[in-house]
């Protein structure tokens, strides 16, 4: 299954990308910074997830970041992804 994120759609401009992530600011919050999953997934593996983390760190060190499957406004449908709080 694919959609615009496999395709990556770039929506917003992107600050971030590697081969299994990439960052960009979420579309209903400007300044905020959301870093997905390439891999059409809600459930990232643990180390997915803590590549992630890794990169959301690196990017905003002092931000709270909220996973997808704990964040009820999903702005970004099917992707695992962090979004600053
Ligand atoms: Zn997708
Ligand atoms: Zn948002």
């Amino acid at each position: 299954m694919r959609c615009s994120l496999c395709d990556s759609q770039k929506l917003t401009e992107w600050v971030y990308e590697d081969t299994r992530v990439w960052s960009a600011y979420c579309l209903k919050h400007p300044h905020k910074l959301i870093v997905v999953l390439k891999r059409h997934v809600m459930t990232p593996t643990d180390e997915e997830l803590g590549h992630m983390m890794g990169v959301a760190m690196m990017l905003r060190p002092k931000a709270v970041w909220v996973r997808s499957d704990q964040n009820q406004h999903a702005t970004v449908p099917d992707h695992a992804h962090l979004h600053e709080k």
